[in-house]
C-alpha cells in the first residue's frame, strides 16, 4: 500500500488546473499519467535572459533582453502574406528590426508604440551589420507589469502541448511535492553536498544559476542517484530472496564430465575453466543457482554449459538448454547429441515445429526420465512439458531477458538452477543495472588459434565491384553474408527493404540461385528454410538485413560485407562479424560507408582496429548510449529520467553498494532507514517488489 503522504503526487494529471478531459491524454503521452511524471519531467536546457547587451555587440543567436525605443513600422503591402511586418528599434549604439510574419497589426501598435521604449526578449539573427529579432519571446509594453524571468527552463514537448502549457502546470505540481525523510545516507549527502530531494527538483525546474541541469552538477547528480538506488534496491531485494529459495544440492562425481573432456578435440580455456569452477559452486550450494555467462562470439559458451549440464546428469537430474530460435536449438541438438552419444547419455530435442508423433515420444521421455539433456525453444516451459527431475536450466543468447522474465522463471518447478549466457558483451555499468541481482562469470579468453577476422572499410561506391568479385570466394567452396541495414519501424523501414531487395536482384543477375535473401518482415518458417539452405549446400551468399540469428554457426562462411556500416552500432557490427572467422579457414569483413563523417569514420576504424567485444561495447556507450548496446528498448534496460550511464558510473557503483549493505541489513525494508527507503520504490514505481 503506498503511504498516504504520496497521495498528492499520484493524483492524476486531469486534477491540475488548466488540464480537461480532452487534453488529458495529450498530456499524458508526453508525461505520463501522474503528478509525479510531470516533477519528473527534466527539461532539456536553460535560457538565460539575463543578457543585456547593446545593439552594437548582439551576435547570431544570442539570446537578450533589452529596452528598446521604437521609430517606426514598415508594414507590407496588403494582399503579400509572406513579407514580414517590421518594427524598426534602436539603442543608442545602433538600430534592429522586430520581425513578424502574419502580424497582429493592433497587437504591435499596443505594446510596441512609436517613440517609446519597451522591453522584448528573444533571439537575435545577424547578417553583416544587419541584425534582427523574430518573434520575441516576451514584450512588455511602456509600464507593463509582467516580468521576464532570468532563467527559463526549455522542456523536450509534444504536438500539442506547448512550452508555455507546459510551463503552466509544472508549478502547481511543484507545490504538491512532500518534505519526504531522507533515503541518503548522511555521509553521502555531506559528501556531495546534495540539497533534499524537494529541493533538488523544485531548482530543476525553477533554477537559480545557469549550471543548474548539468549532469554532474549536484542537483541532477542527487536525482540520478535517487533513481539509479531505487533500481539498485530492486535488483538487490531480488538477490537476496532469489538466494532464499532453496535450491538443489547439485555434486556430480565428475564420470561424465571426464568422459567429455578426453572426447573433445580441444583443452578447456583457463576462462573457460574459471566459469566452469564458479558455476559448480552454485550447483553444490544450497540455494538455487541464478548465474550470467558472458562471453564475446566464439568464445566457447556452449561447451561450458555442456559441463554444467553434466554435472547436473551425474547427480542423477535432467538438464535442459534453451535457445532463442528453432535454428540455434537445432544447431546444439546436433553438436550435443554426437557428443552425448559418445559418453553415453540420451538427449532430445522439443521445438514447436516439429511432429505430432515425434512431440509425444520426446514428452515421454522427459516425464519418464529416459532423456537426460532436452534441448529447445520456448516450447521447454509449456504446461504440457513435465520434466522427471530438473537440475538445470541453460538459457542461450539472452541479452533480452529483463528483470520479470527471471523472476517468472525463478518460480518454476523443483527450482533447477539457471545459467543464463550472453554473446552480447555488456559494459560493467550496464551489468550492473541490468543484472545486479545476479552473478555473472566472464570468458575473457578465446580458443587459441583464433586468426583476426580482416577488417576492411569501402566505399560504397564499389560495391557493385565488390559483388562482381565473389566468385572468387565461391571457387573456394566458401560462403558469404551480406547484410543491408533495415531498422524496423522507423521512416526508412520501406526504403530499406526496397534496397535490401534490390541488392538481392543485382547478386541474383550474376550468380542465379545461388542467392538466397532473408529479412525480418518473412515468415519465421520462410526465414528458417532459406537459412538451413544457406547452411547446406543450395545457396552460396545469404542477403540479410539484421536477422541473421546471434548464435548461427556457418562454418563455411568466411566472407561478410556490410552495406552502409556506419549505421550499425559498433556491438552490432562485432555481432555480424562474428557470424564469420568460425574456423581456422581466412576470414574478412568489409564495411561498406555510405555517408561518413568524422565521428563515424573513427568508429569504423576503431572496429578494424579491435577484436574486442567489450572494448568496442564500451565505446558505443561512450558514442552513443546505452540502447544501442543492448538492442533498444527490448532490452530490459530501464529508461531513467535523470541517470545516464555515461556519465554516472560512479553513482552507479554507489548505489550497488549502500543498495546491497541496507537489503542485508534490513531486506523487508522494515526499519526506519528501510521505511525511507521503500518510499523512494513507490517514487519510482518499483514497488511491484515491495
Ligand atoms: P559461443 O560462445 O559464441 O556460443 P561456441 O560455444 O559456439 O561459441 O564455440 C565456438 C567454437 O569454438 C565451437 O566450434 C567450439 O567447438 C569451439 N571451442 C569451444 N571451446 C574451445 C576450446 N577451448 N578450444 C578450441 N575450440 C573451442
Ligand atoms: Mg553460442
Amino acid at each position: 500500500m503506498r503511504p498516504d503522504i504520496l497521495s498528492p503526487l499520484f493524483a492524476d494529471i486531469e486534477t491540475l488546473p488548466g488540464i480537461g478531459p480532452k487534453t488529458r491524454k495529450l498530456y499524458a503521452k508526453l508525461l505520463g499519467d501522474n503528478i509525479i511524471d510531470v516533477v519528473f519531467h527534466r527539461p532539456n536546457r536553460i535560457i538565460n535572459r539575463k543578457y543585456s547587451p547593446p545593439i552594437s555587440q548582439m551576435q547570431d543567436g544570442d539570446i537578450v533582453t533589452v529596452q528598446l525605443l521604437v521609430k517606426s513600422y514598415n508594414s507590407p503591402p496588403r494582399n503579400r502574406k509572406n513579407v514580414p511586418f517590421k518594427v524598426s528599434c534602436m539603442d543608442e549604439s545602433g538600430s534592429l528590426d522586430i520581425v513578424f510574419f502574419h502580424a497582429y497589426p493592433d497587437y504591435i501598435r499596443k505594446n510596441l508604440p512609436i517613440e517609446k521604449s519597451s522591453i522584448i526578449s528573444g533571439r537575435v539573427e545577424r547578417f553583416g551589420q544587419q541584425i534582427q529579432i523574430p518573434h520575441p519571446d516576451y514584450i512588455i509594453p511602456p509600464g507593463g507589469k509582467a516580468s521576464i524571468p532570468e532563467l527559463e527552463t526549455v522542456y523536450p514537448l509534444t504536438q500539442g502541448v506547448s512550452l508555455k502549457m507546459l510551463r503552466n502546470i509544472i508549478t502547481p505540481s511543484l507545490k504538491k511535492i512532500p518534505e519526504l525523510v531522507e533515503w541518503i545516507p548522511s555521509n553521502i549527502i555531506a559528501e556531495n553536498s546534495w540539497p533534499s530531494w524537494r529541493e533538488a527538483l523544485i531548482a530543476m525546474h525553477q533554477p537559480i544559476t545557469e549550471n543548474s541541469l548539468d549532469i554532474q552538477g549536484k542537483i541532477i547528480s542527487r536525482l540520478a542517484f535517487d533513481e539509479l538506488f531505487s533500481q539498485a534496491l530492486t535488483l538487490q531485494i531480488m538477490r537476496k530472496s532469489n538466494e532464499e529459495i532453496p535450491g538443489q544440492k547439485i555434486i556430480g562425481n565428475g564420470n561424465l564430465r571426464n568422459k567429455l573432456l578426453n572426447h573433445l578435440p580441444f583443452n578447456l580455456t583457463k576462462g573457460q575453466e574459471k566459469a566452469l569452477s564458479e558455476i559448480y559452486s552454485d550447483q553444490s550450494s544450497k540455494s538455487k543457482m541464478m548465474r550470467l555467462l558472458q562471453g564475446d562470439v566464439g568464445s566457447g559458451k556452449t561447451v561450458v554449459a555442456l559441463m554444467a549440464m553434466l554435472n547436473a546428469i551425474e547427480s542423477g537430474k535432467q538438464a535442459a538448454i534453451m535457445a532463442p530460435t528453432e535454428i540455434l536449438a537445432l544447431q546444439h541438438y546436433q553438436w550435443i547429441k554426437s557428443l552425448s552419444e559418445a559418453i553415453g547419455i540420451k538427449s532430445c530435442l522439443l521445438i514447436g515445429n516439429m511432429k505430432q508423433k515425434e512431440k509425444k515420444h520426446a514428452l515421454d521421455e522427459i516425464s519418464n526420465g529416459k532423456v537426460d539433456i532436452i534441448i529447445g525453444t520456448h516450447a521447454l516451459f509449456q504446461e504440457r512439458v513435465i520434466y522427471k527431475e530438473l537440475g538445470l536450466i541453460v538459457i542461450d543468447e539472452q541479452h533480452r531477458f529483463g528483470v520479470e522474465q527471471r523472476a517468472a522463471l525463478a518460480k518454476k518447478g523443483d527450482n533447477p538452477d539457471i545459467l543464463l549466457m550472453t554473446a552480447t558483451p555488456i559494459p560493467r555499468t550496464l551489468v550492473m543495472t541490468l543484472y545486479g541481482d545476479i552473478e555473472c562469470s566472464i570468458l575473457e579468453d578465446k580458443p587459441a588459434g583464433r586468426k583476426p577476422i580482416d577488417t576492411r572499410i569501402i566505399s560504397m561506391a564499389k560495391a557493385e565491384e565488390i559483388s562482381s568479385s565473389l566468385s572468387k570466394v565461391i571457387d573456394k567452396k566458401e560462403k558469404i553474408y551480406w547484410v543491408c541495414p533495415l531498422i524496423e519501424d522507423s521512416e526508412n523501414e520501406t526504403i530499406d527493404l526496397a534496397a535490401a531487395k534490390g541488392r538481392y536482384q543485382q547478386l541474383q543477375q550474376i550468380y542465379g540461385n545461388k542467392v538466397g535473401l532473408v529479412h525480418g518482415k518473412m515468415k519465421k518458417e520462410e526465414r528458417e528454410k532459406i537459412m538451413n539452405a544457406f547452411k547446406s549446400d543450395e545457396i552460396e551468399i545469404l542477403v540479410a538485413t539484421t536477422v541473421i540469428e546471434v548464435g548461427v554457426d556457418v562454418k563455411q562462411a568466411t566472407t561478410i560485407i556490410i552495406e552502409q556500416a556506419e549505421r550499425f552500432g559498433l556491438s552490432q557490427l562485432h555481432q555480424l562479424r562474428g557470424r564469420v572467422g568460425r574456423n581456422d579457414l581466412d576470414a574478412y569483413c568489409i564495411l561498406l560507408y555510405g555517408n561518413i563523417n568524422a565521428t563515424s569514420q573513427k568508429r569504423l576504424e576503431i572496429m578494424r582496429e579491435s577484436n574486442d567485444g567489450f572494448r568496442l561495447a564500451e565505446e558505443d556507450l561512450r558514442i552513443r548510449g546505452s540502447g544501442e548496446i543492448t538492442g533498444t528498448k527490448q532490452s530490459g534496460l530501464p529508461e531513467f529520467h535523470f541517470a545516464d550511464l555515461r556519465e554516472h558510473y560512479n553513482l552507479v557503483k554507489l548505489a550497488h553498494k549502500h543498495a546491497k549493505l541496507l537489503v542485508n541489513k534490513d531486506s523487508k525494508l522494515e526499519s526506519l532507514e528501510g521505511k525511507a527507503a521503500k518510499i523512494l520504490l513507490y517514487l519510482f514505481k518499483h514497488d511491484r517488489i515491495c
